[in-house]
């Protein structure tokens, strides 16, 4: 439940909790990897390689062998890094992708200061805003190309290595919204789901990278739970939150917390007002709740069988009419 809705966003206020919140589900908290409940399955204890089926290896031993083997549906031969070769790819690359974060800066910025304009917008408490951090103001993706130039899949420790370095530089138009928040006297809390040791290295990239608010006070790092609704009440206690933003449903509310992706989906499309209003979402096709979600929050899957239920969740066409 979003509690902290003013007014002039009732229309769209989000819904109570649920029957599938995270408590029970193996979630993620940063870069789709961990988990709120104690139930948290260390991704480096999975296979890190594609697992071969055996029809390769029985055609290794002889082609005839081979031609005789009965049609089988292709088992998934690539490893979970290559299959983030395209979206990684996008989020580098493409001006696409740029102009999608531009956008959602530009949106907020607009809705920002029409709420600060609003007459139902004047609030004894101070305005603040809360954003997520990572792949919504600080872009990561090095590391995630990183996972796939070195056939990795996401593990604390090389995250960790990274995150140490503070060297993520800002989304597109992160900088200069986040700047003229603070220059209209709205305040930026950071919640994000980094590890609370991580706090001192997250700081670094938020001073680096220039953004205002970064301080120690306005970073809410993860401490026991990934699910960010404490730390958004303990914000809306002594402060007026006009919107968020995030690259994942749960930097909004748990109220979209779903054990399955069509679940999301249609809690999503039940809040459809909220986004691009009270909530502005970034793109991130690389990681995040949505892969759990196919899964159906077990990531203790081996490598072979997420790979597997992706491709289950593929709504194929039945293809071309033959005559
Ligand atoms: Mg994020």
């Amino acid at each position: 439940m979003d509690e902290f809705y003013h007014a002039a966003w009732t229309a769209s206020r989000a819904q109570a909790s649920h029957p599938l919140a995270r408590t029970g589900l193996a979630k993620p908290s940063v870069a789709g990897h961990s988990d709120s409940s104690g139930t948290f399955i260390d991704r480096d204890s999975t296979m890190k390689r594609s697992l071969l089926s055996p029809l390769p290896l029985i055609c290794a031993i002889g082609l005839t062998a081979c031609a005789q083997q009965p049609a089988q549906p292709p088992e998934p031969q690539a490893s979970l890094a290559d299959e983030l070769v395209m979206a990684t790819l996008w989020m580098q690359s493409s001006g696409e992708y740029a102009a999608l974060s531009h956008q959602a800066f530009n949106l907020a910025r607009m809705n920002l200061d029409r709420a600060l304009a609003a007459p139902e917008g004047s609030d004894r408490r101070p305005p603040a805003i809360i954003v997520d951090v990572d792949e919504t103001v600080l872009d990561n993706t090095p590391y995630e190309a990183w996972l796939i130039a070195n056939d990795e899949n996401y593990a604390s420790d090389s995250w960790a290595a990274w995150v140490d370095k503070a060297s993520a530089v800002a989304m597109p138009g992160a900088k200069a919204f986040l700047d003229h928040a603070a220059s209209r006297g709205v305040e930026v809390f950071y919640v994000t789901n980094r590890d609370d040791d991580q706090r001192d290295a997250t700081l670094r990239n938020l001073a680096r990278v220039g953004f205002p608010d970064a301080d120690s006070e306005h970073l809410m790092p993860r401490t026991d739970a990934s699910d960010k609704t404490a730390r958004r009440q303990q914000v809306a206690q002594s402060h007026w939150i006009i919107l968020l933003m995030g690259d994942n449903l749960g930097d909004f509310s748990s109220g979209f917390d779903r054990a399955t992706a069509q679940a999301r989906r249609a809690a999503v499309n039940a809040q459809a007002n909220a986004f691009g209003s009270r909530y502005i979402m970034l793109p991130n096709p690389a990681y995040g709740d949505w892969e759990g979600a196919l899964y159906g929050g077990d990531w203790s899957l081996s490598d072979e069988e997420k790979s597997r239920a992706r491709r289950n969740h593929l709504q194929v066409w039945g293809g071309p009419a033959t005559h």
